[in-house]
């Protein structure tokens, strides 16, 4: 009862209280508005990360998964500028400067393939840079009709290749199939000989004989993947061999059982080899038709 007393005596100051209360919380609302506009109209000053060009970020980080962006019409994140590249809606709205250097693409160096680590035994790359080593050596050989070796992998869909050839009428000859190192090696060396005799210096006869014949360790016959594939009637190792009947074929229809020529004119700066039209590479079926529709050699195709 003393309390309830006690509460109209102290009315007026109360009453004050509220006052000065209201007073202040109306204070604090408009510090509060003017600190958040005053944040809002300043953050779109600040300066932006270089690279944040609007409309680059896509393509020049496609890992980056462009659900990670921030909706358009959100207030700037609290993020760190090093996230720039998720914040490309809202970087249009500040008005960047459109002289902002491009985006340098990520570096390749490290996706580039590394023998037979890269897409699997079909599409290991051997040639002068990337020389053979002995885990890209073919698991199991078999053997071809005339006795010459290949991946057994890929010696079903060498075999129908020429089946259906022989069907066709015509009568494709392998000369050459996997190589060991020494049978390469002696190679290499009898075709230097046959340089020197012309009269070359053995450098000079060397350097010549790379540019037909693989220097040991660099041949990709080391894989049990490539054949050499001529004609009955014409069995010469020479660009002659690419009106043969056998190789026009093979031109037209090898990747359709997964191989490609390997060596084709006009490419010799990348695979380091002269025009082969008798040189045949298993790569598979899928790669085999990329390759060829698009034009490429095996070193384009793997960069
Ligand atoms: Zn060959």
């Amino acid at each position: 009862m003393d309390a309830r007393k006690k509460k109209p005596g102290k009315g007026k100051s109360g009453i004050a209280g509220i006052v000065f209360l209201l007073g202040f919380i109306g204070v604090m609302c408009v510090a509060v508005v003017y600190t958040t506009t005053a944040f809002k109209s300043a953050a779109p000053t600040e300066t932006p990360p270089p690279g944040s060009q609007p409309g680059e970020t896509q393509s020049a980080f496609p890992y980056i998964s462009p659900s990670v962006s921030p909706p358009a019409h959100t207030d700037p994140p609290s993020d760190p500028p090093s996230v720039s590249p998720t914040q490309s809606p809202q970087d249009s709205q500040y008005g960047l400067p459109p002289t902002l250097p491009p985006i340098p693409p990520p570096p390749l160096g490290n996706l580039k393939p590394s023998g037979g680590e890269r897409d699997g035994w079909m599409l290991t790359l051997v040639n002068r840079e990337t020389p053979f080593s002995e885990d890209d050596a073919p698991p199991s050989l078999e053997e071809l009709p005339n006795g010459l070796k290949f991946d057994s992998r890929a010696i079903g869909a060498l075999n129908a290749m020429l089946d259906e050839m022989t069907k066709q009428g015509l009568s494709p000859v392998v000369c050459s199939a996997y190589r060991t190192l020494e049978k390469q090696t002696a190679l290499f060396e009898g075709e230097v000989t046959k340089n020197m005799d012309e009269g070359l210096s053995r450098a000079e006869a060397v350097e010549k004989t790379m540019q037909s014949v693989a220097y040991p360790g660099t041949s990709e016959h080391h894989l049990g993947l490539a054949a050499d594939i001529v004609s009955l009637e014409y069995q010469r190792l020479t660009e002659r061999q690419a009106e043969t009947p056998e190789v026009k074929w093979l031109l037209k229809h090898c990747a359709e059982y997964g191989f490609i020529l390997r060596y084709p004119a006009g490419k010799e700066h990348l695979t380091g080899i002269v025009f082969e039209p008798w040189h045949f590479r298993y790569v598979g079926v899928t790669a085999a038709k990329e390759i060829s529709e698009n034009g490429l050699c095996l070193e384009e195709y793997l960069s």
